[in-house]
């Protein structure tokens, strides 16, 4: 059976990345969750051999319910109903496997039932979920929206949102507007607050949001009357219960119809302020673009893999002048130069991830404790690192997988999914000790038992 992680040994061959001990060392803060939760790990290696299970599932999933449906999707795209957007039919499908598996909230700490994955495992798969569409990847890794929420907010928004995310409702984030693109700096939505209620309003419209009608919103939007600048904004949170957002339009674009870009009304929507007012742009879009530009490094490392993939078979099967094209040196430059860059993106994609989690780790374990002058000081320099690294991961692979893209369609459409004629995915699940499950999945019987089973 078809898997998007197994079938590429170079995924995890970035588990045994030198700074992974160190992630996990900080990640897990000497194993504590292990007490309380069975599906802790006790030590660095059972940590790699859940990760290793989590990425087999995840991969399982995408090669055989997300990769088959991704032709309909791409065919049948979200469309708008009263006001609401409505995801294509197996969209709807997709994202019901990813909660069955477990697959929502995977970077938020166990206490809020996530799995407390490093950006690192995060961005794997995001790269597996790519392969399978990308179109999909984008609605799923929005999910990542929820770090910000996690590192602005307090304890009583953690509480109330990280558990809706963990269990699959989904996240966007709402930025732009027609006025102001690049230039975050003229968001015009206005944020008032009414005292009567106690809450904040917000008025104004956003443009090309991606999963616009999602679950929870995180909205810039201006706080401070009279201000014209950055300086004025503040991060709001919106949660869709409460009403007073409509989609008015869903934009036609030229590839990842699945993933709905979204124009949003605001009409007195009730919201709530996250963090601290007048950050919203200088700190908290920060956080929010860099979440988001590691995704798209790793959607654009999973786009270029599948091109490479059907690139690579058609040129093997294909036959000019009596011999297979793979033997004519300028096909075989052509693929080996792909191959090249995928895997060179591929390794500065987890190289940037790993920079993001020191860091953050040890932001992380700033709000508990005082840091130690050294654990400052590495704070510093992994945080340089991850600011340096994380516009070049995503410019560099997304220029790659351009152009794989482009030359591995020029050849290949003739070739068809390998994955198409799978099995379904069982229903395996990241948070389940695999002993506990009713009928376990091939993919999972098929690696080697990891020491959590023998504990529970
Ligand atoms: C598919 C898709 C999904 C999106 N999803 C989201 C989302 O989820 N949330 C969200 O908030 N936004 C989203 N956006 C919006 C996206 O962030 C904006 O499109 C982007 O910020 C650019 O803004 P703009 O389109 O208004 O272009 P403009 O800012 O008007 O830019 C037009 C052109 O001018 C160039 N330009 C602008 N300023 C400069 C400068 N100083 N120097 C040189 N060149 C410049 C730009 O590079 C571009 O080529 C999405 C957009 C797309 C296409």
């Amino acid at each position: 059976m078809a898997n998007y992680f197994s079938d590429h040994p170079e995924i995890a061959f970035h588990l045994n990345h030198p700074l992974m001990k160190r992630i996990v060392e900080l990640k897990e803060r000497n194993y504590e969750d292990a007490k309380t939760y069975d599906y802790a790990p006790v030590d660095l290696g059972d940590a790699i051999e859940n990760y290793k299970q989590i990425l087999d599932i995840t991969g399982d999933v995408a090669a055989n319910i997300i990769a088959p449906n991704s032709e309909s999707v791409d065919l049948e795209g979200p469309h708008l109903e009263n006001g609401r957007m409505i995801y294509a039919s197996k969209t709807v499908e997709n994202i019901e496997a990813m909660r069955k598996a477990g697959l929502f909230g995977v970077s938020m700490p166990r206490r809020y039932g996530g799995l407390n994955l490093p950006n690192a495992i995060f961005s794997m798969l995001s790269e597996i979920i790519s392969a399978a569409d990308a179109g999909f990847q984008n609605i799923w890794s929005l999910q990542s929206c929820i770090d910000t929420l996690y590192e602005a907010g307090n304890e009583d928004q953690r509480q109330r949102y990280i558990p809706r995310i963990c269990a699959g409702e989904t996240m966007s984030m709402d930025l732009t507007e027609p006025d102001a693109g690049s230039d975050l700096q003229r968001v015009m939505l206005k944020a008032t607050f009414d005292e009567k209620e106690n809450c904040w309003r917000l008025n104004g419209v956003k443009r090309f949001i991606t999963n616009g009608d999602s679950d929870i919103h995180l909205v810039l939007a201006r706080s401070e009357e009279g201000t014209k600048d950055g300086r004025g904004l503040s991060m709001f949170i919106y949660d869709k219960r409460n009403g007073g957002v409509d989609v008015r339009h869903i934009e036609h674009k030229l590839g990842i119809h699945g993933s709905p870009t979204c124009e949003l009304t605001y009409k007195n929507a009730k919201a709530e302020l996250c963090g601290s007012t007048r950050l919203g742009l200088i700190k908290y879009v920060m956080s929010l673009m860099n979440g988001a530009r590691l995704g798209i490094a790793a959607q654009s490392v999973g786009l270029s893999q599948e091109a490479y993939n059907e690139g690579l078979a058609y040129a093997r099967e294909r036959q000019q002048f009596g011999d297979k094209i793979i033997n004519f040196p300028a096909v075989y430059d052509m693929l080996s130069r792909m191959k090249a860059k995928l895997d060179a993106g591929r390794s500065m994609l987890y190289q940037t991830a790993c920079y993001v989690d020191i860091y953050k780790c040890l932001e992380d374990i700033a709000r508990e404790r005082a840091l130690t002058p050294e654990e400052k000081q590495e704070l510093k320099k992994y945080q340089r690192l991850a600011d340096a690294f994380t516009p070049l991961a995503k410019g560099m692979n997304s220029e790659y997988a351009t152009s794989a893209s482009t030359a591995a369609a020029a050849s290949s459409w003739s070739t068809s999914a390998s994955a198409s004629t799978a099995t379904p995915a069982s229903s395996a699940s990241t948070r389940v000790p695999p002993s506990c499950r009713s009928s376990p999945p091939s993919v999972i019987s098929s690696t080697a038992p990891c020491s959590r089973t023998s504990r529970t």
